[in-house]
């Protein structure tokens, strides 16, 4: 029955349903409650648009930016010669809730995972050897998570580190197999992150 929706309507919800976590039954019903909300539809509207044009990701770190460098990048203040790698800016945004990290982030944007087709030329990885070999670190911590593909991807950059002078290491114990940054409280991961181990191949 759903081709009795006007053809612009059909089009929004088909869209809807592509986000993660929408079904056909959530896409109708943000569709009605958009179209009883004349001033959202307008700030959404709006907004996506803007990020659409405005939005990139920065081009050292990957995290999310509408200036040159994010802010992150651009913070003077941020001078610990440490770089610490991580999946995603659900990643990051978990380790600044935690307060405990003052050095420069470089996201991957995922982990190798072979069976979702995911290689190493679909990371920042590049990037990152670049940015070891160029911006003086002595330490980059592996903060990929411990799920069997982030252990991989974790093993494959410490490798690739190993003649490489500074510190390799990731966080202590503390953080369940298995389990995102982004659901580990604050004070777990300020703890893990400031008693972390060298990364042993
Ligand atoms: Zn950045």
């Amino acid at each position: 029955m759903e081709r009795l929706l006007p053809p612009t309507l059909l089009a929004l919800k088909e869209a809807l349903e592509q986000l993660p976590g929408i079904g056909p039954r959530s896409a109708l019903r943000i569709l009605q409650h958009l179209l009883k909300k004349p001033d959202l539809l307008t700030r959404l509207t709006d907004t996506l648009g803007t990020v659409a044009t405005h939005i990139h990701p920065c081009p050292k770190c990957g995290f999310w930016t509408e200036a040159e460098l994010c802010e992150i990048c651009a913070d003077p203040h941020r001078t610990e010669p440490i770089l610490c790698v991580v999946k995603d800016v659900s990643d990051v945004l978990a380790l600044e809730r935690s307060q405990a990290f003052r050095g420069q982030y470089h996201l991957l944007g995922g982990v190798l995972d072979p069976l979702a087709g995911v290689g190493e030329k679909d990371l920042r990885l590049s990037e990152l050897w670049n940015r070891i070999r160029t911006e003086g670190f002595e330490e980059v911590i592996l903060a990929l998570g411990t799920s069997p593909e982030a252990e991989t991807t974790a093993y494959y950059i410490a490798r690739h580190l190993a003649d490489w002078p500074g510190k390799v290491t990731r966080f202590a114990s503390g953080i369940p197999v298995g389990s995102e940054l982004e659901y580990i409280d604050p004070l777990t991961l300020s703890r893990s992150l400031r008693e972390r181990l060298p990364f042993s191949l």
